[in-house]
C-alpha cells in the first residue's frame, strides 16, 4: 500500500509539472456560470471572475505559466484585466497564486489570503510547492472571517477551512436571479494528496491537519449552496462542470445537491487514506 501511495504522489507532481510546462494542453474556453460570474480557468485549475458595478473580482489566478490563458479568457468575455480590483486567493499553493504578481502589477488590485498561509511567503516558501515558479507578491489583506468582502452589489463571505493548507479559505456569495437568491460557493482546498502522512512528514507539517480537514468539512457540509464553483473541476462527483458549459444548458449549474456530494466524497477519500495509513 505504502509503495502505491508513494507512486501516486510522485505521479501528481509529475502531472503538475507536465501541465506547467505545456500550459496550452489545459486551455479552456471561458464561459458564464451564472449572471455576472464567469469561469476563466483551465481544465485543471479554476479561476472565477465576478463582474460587479464597481469593478472586477478575481478568485484565484492559477499558475504563472497559464497567465496568458487567463488574460485571453478575460478579454474574450469582453472585460479588461486591468479592471480587476480585488484578487481573492483560496490558499497559498503555486497552482492558485502563481500569477498574482503579474495581475497585481497589471491592475493594481488588492490581494487577499488566509492569514494562516501567510508564512508560506516568508519563512516557508517550500510549502508553496514549485515555489520558484511563484514570483513574490504583496499581500494586502488577510481574510476576516467575521466580515464579508463587499464590492458593488456583491458580498463575499470568507470561511476558514484549514486542512489542505492551514489558511485554506472557502468563499460564499449570493447572486440574484429571476426573483430568487442563489448562493454560490467555492471550497478553497479539497486535494488530499498533500495531507497524506508521508507528505505531511516530509514537509514538517502536523499530522493533525488530517483531522482538522475532516472537521472543517463537517462545519460547512450542510451549507445550502445552489451553484458550486469548483476550485478544481476534478473534485466534482457526477457533475460535469465543463461538460455543462459545452452543452449550453446553463440551468444545470444550479444544483443544490452538488455541494454535499462533493464534500462527502472528498471526506470519504481522506478517511480511506487515514485507514490505509493506519494499516500500513
Ligand atoms: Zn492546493
Amino acid at each position: 500500500m505504502e509503495k502505491k501511495d508513494v507512486n501516486k504522489v510522485k505521479d501528481i507532481s509529475a502531472r503538475a509539472l507536465r501541465m506547467m510546462n505545456n500550459p496550452w494542453t489545459i486551455q479552456h474556453e471561458p464561459f458564464e456560470v451564472i449572471d455576472d460570474v464567469y469561469f476563466v480557468g483551465t481544465s485543471w485549475v479554476s479561476s472565477f471572475l465576478i463582474d460587479t458595478d464597481e469593478g472586477l473580482i478575481l478568485i484565484d489566478c492559477a499558475m504563472q505559466e497559464t497567465l496568458y490563458l487567463l488574460i485571453d479568457s478575460i478579454h474574450r468575455l469582453g472585460f479588461d484585466p486591468r479592471n480587476i480590483s480585488k484578487l481573492l486567493l483560496t490558499h497559498g499553493h503555486f497552482d492558485h497564486c502563481g500569477a498574482v504578481r503579474a495581475i497585481q502589477e497589471m491592475s493594481g488590485c488588492e490581494v487577499w489570503i488566509g492569514k494562516d498561509d501567510a508564512y508560506f511567503f516568508t519563512e516557508r516558501r517550500d510549502l508553496i510547492v514549485f515555489e520558484d515558479h511563484v514570483p513574490e507578491f504583496r499581500i494586502d489583506h488577510y481574510y476576516d472571517y467575521s466580515k464579508p468582502i463587499k464590492m458593488g452589489e456583491i458580498s463575499i463571505m470568507p470561511v476558514h477551512c484549514p486542512g489542505h493548507t492551514e489558511g485554506t479559505t472557502s468563499l460564499f456569495f449570493d447572486i440574484e436571479k429571476d426573483d430568487s437568491v442563489l448562493t454560490c460557493g467555492i471550497h478553497g482546498g479539497l486535494g488530499s494528496y498533500v495531507m497524506r502522512k508521508e507528505n505531511l512528514l516530509k514537509s514538517n507539517m502536523p499530522l493533525s491537519l488530517q483531522t482538522t480537514y475532516l472537521e472543517s468539512i463537517d462545519a460547512i457540509v450542510d451549507k445550502k449552496v445552489d451553484v458550486v464553483l469548483p476550485s478544481h473541476v476534478g473534485h466534482l462527483v457526477d457533475h460535469d462542470f465543463l461538460g455543462i458549459a459545452k452543452s449550453g444548458d446553463k440551468r444545470k449549474f444550479i444544483d443544490s445537491s452538488v455541494w454535499l456530494r462533493m464534500l462527502l466524497s472528498k471526506k470519504q477519500e481522506m478517511l480511506d487514506i487515514i485507514e490505509k495509513e493506519r494499516e500500513a
